[in-house]
């Protein structure tokens, strides 16, 4: 996937479908992704509805629940997807943030023993996850999302960071809270943004060891030393995960001809190198 002129090219280098929403206002520059359930029928019922001047809503994307997208907005134009919203020290997201909406019931009803959406579907099971939503105290009934919407909503996800350097993804109950409960605890909005700020968040400042240091294959003595041997002082390392005192590490030099050498060393014997 890649990005011209603020629209989504696929795979094959073809434009995604595009389908102008009249629900839009000016530029913008995105700094946040933003998702959403459509909390409809179907992913045509949401797209008929943006495409309606009438709705005054509207989002850049819509994926559906094979993961065929739909894009309805330029990226670098405002869309109606957020309305009072707050996010660190931005208001009005919807002059900030780039919108993209699931195609999913939403929240679901007991009913016998399957569950029902707001306009009357009934669904099985296997098709529900029960669960308290992080807003609430009890639980209820999500319609899942697809392996396909998640994989592509990843995907498109991190064409877009890399493109406008976007700070963060979250859901529509992140930045709306008490009024809105999307994407919900069906979304498995942890993973997503582990995969596309892991990285970004984790990363500490440069260390250098202290002493000749063991280096291990993982977080304690009991771990075998990696074949490298130890390290020698003042050797420069990342740290990219930790357990207990123990840090697991990148080393930025060659060790004994090794380069990128991945392993556990003790905190105690690592410090700061000053910038
Ligand atoms: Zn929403």
């Amino acid at each position: 996937m890649k990005i011209v002129r603020h629209r989504l090219h696929l795979h094959d280098n073809d434009p995604c479908e595009y389908r102008k929403s009249p629900c839009h206002g000016g530029k913008m520059t995105p700094r946040l992704l933003v998702i959403h359930f459509t909390a409809g029928a179907s992913a045509e019922s949401s797209i008929n509805w943006f495409l309606n001047p009438q709705a005054k809503a509207s989002a850049h994307l819509v994926i559906d629940r094979n993961g065929h997208i739909t894009q309805m907005v330029p990226f670098d134009t405002v869309a109606w997807h957020a309305g009072a919203s707050r996010w660190n020290d931005l208001s009005g997201l919807n002059h900030h943030s780039i919108g993209i909406e699931l195609d999913n019931a939403g929240r679901l009803q007991p009913h016998g023993d399957q569950w029902r959406s707001w306009f009357g579907r009934d669904y099985h099971d296997d098709e529900v996850l029960v669960a308290r939503h992080k807003h609430e105290t009890e639980p209820s009934g999500w319609q899942l999302y697809t392996r396909e919407q998640i994989e592509t909503t990843l995907e498109v996800a991190q064409c877009l960071f890399a493109r406008y350097g976007l700070e963060d993804i979250v859901g529509h109950e992140d930045i709306a809270p008490g009024r809105k409960s999307d994407p919900g605890p069906a979304f498995p909005m942890g993973a997503l943004r582990a995969r596309l700020l892991g990285r970004q968040e984790d990363s500490l400042p440069v260390m250098r060891t202290t002493t000749g240091l063991n280096i291990r294959s993982g977080p304690g003595v009991r771990h075998p030393l990696l074949p490298s041997g130890p390290l020698p002082q003042g050797v420069k390392l990342e740290v990219i995960d930790q357990d207990g005192d123990w840090r697991r590490v990148s080393v930025l030099e060659a060790v004994n001809g090794l380069s990128d050498l991945e392993g556990w060393v003790h905190g105690r014997y690592l410090e700061p190198v000053e910038a």
